[in-house]
């Protein structure tokens, strides 16, 4: 048995076997084949997708970036039906007999080398592009074969680290936990995977060789362990355990149609964090009041291309309709930093947590903002709708959102098309200049959300993306503590009600020191919402001293 040491970051035990992800690194293995002529058709079938999908990148670089931007994409479609190009892979399958990978990948070497060496620096330059242009046709070789080798069975998941985009393309179905090398709590994998209430362990290190795949193991969220091919005194330890949680989970659903009320009578909201259409069974399985954060950019995430309005339209006529008329807090497009999407063809950004992101992005690109905003109005009407905006720093923001909103409202009334006027509008509050000003942006919204996430990220000045600063980060730290107070303080005197949806919100360290500020709605993970009922319905904020003092407001 080996046992491997991380940080557990979300709870739980899982038995199964681990599966390392595999990434678009091409690895090609040179094959001898019988049928010449079928690998020749397995080639020009790649290739043919990889012209479709070139067009359709080509067809929205237009759209959004101009046309000599977009031009890059016909000339990689050009150099597909290069004729020495494909004269050199047909020569390679058919005269050596070798596979359609292997010919393009020395294809792609000789024909990289030979440009990479010409005088011309245009020409040198497009030794990238053949290389390019024959990794995406090795990778639409390889995806026929490998979606034929999945199997049904539910894995452990290993990797380095993993994108967001990753995670949530992922199928759920068949994810028992997940493992990682790398990573930090507050990425938005171990987000992701709260949310989908799996266990998560990070910071495992290089002692999670690659050699483990396939073997049976153990993963205990809890404490961050790892057992891999367990003894089976062990085994039968963690079954036992895996059952105890169970049956925590069993007793706490007698909490399910019970207030959120501490012993002295304190009400407080408890919404619960979604990702997408597919979690809201948790939501309501948990009994949460409503949905405080709906990270619309999975969407975008999960999608190849942008979602169109009628898309999202039934997305969110879907949410609201399931939820009955309880509170859902959709935030616009939150994409940039870890959450990056290829078709948006965003600039690599040295800093990218500084960077082109979230409002930002759909305030420089409003077709993108208006359609999404579009959808949200039509789907107000079915239901309870609250529309929140992210990486807010200004009040001019908000008069830059409240006139698109205006224009998208009036366009739909023009069209006939139905919708509510009285939409909640509220903003995150995740960086230190929103704090600062909030009393100036509270005048001008329904409602705050405090986003700690990011909020401690950007207070403390510590990437949340980082590992090694897992050790610096005090989420607990009084100045984020004072900040939150702060705005929940601004929000109160000018008529804003104030809610927490970042990580922080679910921390039941801080949920009496949450209760004394007056916040208004906490949105956890929807596994916790019943844990953190347990724990609002046992407090009592009578024997509860002075905030301050619990907060180290003071010195
Ligand atoms: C936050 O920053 O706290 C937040 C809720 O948003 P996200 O984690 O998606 O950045
Ligand atoms: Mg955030």
């Amino acid at each position: 048995m080996v046992e491997l040491k991380g940080k557990g970051v979300s709870g739980g035990i899982a038995i199964g076997k681990l599966a390392f992800v595999k990434r678009d690194e091409i690895s090609v293995k040179r094959t001898r084949i019988e049928n010449t002529q079928k690998e020749m058709e397995r080639f020009e079938t790649a290739k043919e997708i990889s012209k479709e999908q070139l067009q359709s990148l080509y067809e929205k670089a237009v759209k959004e970036v101009g046309e000599s931007s977009a031009q890059i994409f016909a000339i990689h479609q050009a150099l597909m039906d290069d004729p020495d190009y494909n004269d050199s892979v047909d020569n390679i399958i058919h005269s050596q007999c070798l596979n359609a990978e292997y010919a393009v990948a020395v294809t792609s070497d000789n024909f990289a080398d030979m440009f990479a060496a010409m005088e011309d620096e245009y020409m040198r330059e497009r030794a990238a592009d053949i290389r390019d242009i024959s990794n995406r046709i090795m990778r639409n070789l390889q995806q026929s074969q490998e979606e034929q080798s999945q199997t049904e069975e539910k894995h452990i998941i290993c990797a380095d680290d993993l994108a967001p985009s990753e995670t949530v393309q992922m199928d759920k179905s068949k994810v028992l936990a997940f493992c990682t090398k790398f990573g930090s709590s507050n990425s938005h994998t171990a987000i992701l995977a709260r949310t989908m209430n799996l266990p998560a362990v990070i910071g495992l290190g290089e002692e999670l060789l690659a050699e483990y795949n396939g073997k049976e193991a153990i993963v205990d969220g809890s404490t961050g362990t790892i057992y891999i091919e367990p003894e089976q005194k062990m085994l039968e330890e963690m079954r036992r355990q895996q059952q105890a949680q169970e049956h925590r989970k069993e007793l706490l659903k007698e909490l399910k149609g019970k207030e959120n009320v501490t012993l002295n009578g304190q009400k407080i909201k408890v919404f619960a964090n979604v990702g997408g259409l597919s979690d809201i069974g948790q939501v309501l399985a948990n009994d949460a009041g409503g949905i405080g954060l709906f990270r619309s950019e999975f969407l975008y995430l999960e999608s190849s291309d942008y979602p169109s309005e009628e898309t999202q339209f039934s997305t969110y006529r879907q949410i609201l309709e399931k939820m009955a008329g309880k509170k859902v807090i959709i935030r616009t497009l939150d994409i940039g930093a870890d959450k990056q999407i290829d078709y948006f063809h965003l600039d690599k950004e040295e800093n990218p947590a500084l960077g082109f992101r979230a409002i930002r992005i759909c305030l420089t690109r409003p077709e993108i903002f208006k359609t999404q905003l579009r959808a949200l109005y039509r789907a107000s009407v079915y239901g309870n709708l609250g529309i929140m905006f992210p990486m807010i720093i200004s009040l001019e923001e908000i008069h830059k959102i409240k006139q698109v909103v205006s224009e998208v409202k009036e366009e739909l009334k023009a069209e006939g098309l139905p919708l509510k006027e009285d939409v909640e509008l509220g903003i995150m509050i995740e960086t230190p200049a929103a704090v600062m000003v909030s009393d100036m942006l509270a005048k001008e919204v329904d409602f705050f959300s405090v986003g700690t996430n990011d909020l401690t990220q950007y207070t403390l000045a510590i990437d949340r993306q980082n590992p090694k600063l897992e050790s610096f980060c005090d989420t607990h730290h009084p100045a984020l503590l004072r900040m939150i107070e702060f705005a929940a303080d601004n929000a109160h005197k000018h008529g804003a009600w104030i809610g927490i949806c970042g990580e922080l919100g679910g921390d039941l360290e801080l949920t009496e020191q949450f209760l004394a500020m007056g916040i208004d709605e906490l949105s956890v993970s929807p596994s916790l919402v019943l844990p953190l009922r347990e724990k609002i319905r046992s407090t009592d904020m009578t024997t509860y001293e002075t905030a301050e003092k619990k907060l180290r407001l003071n010195s």
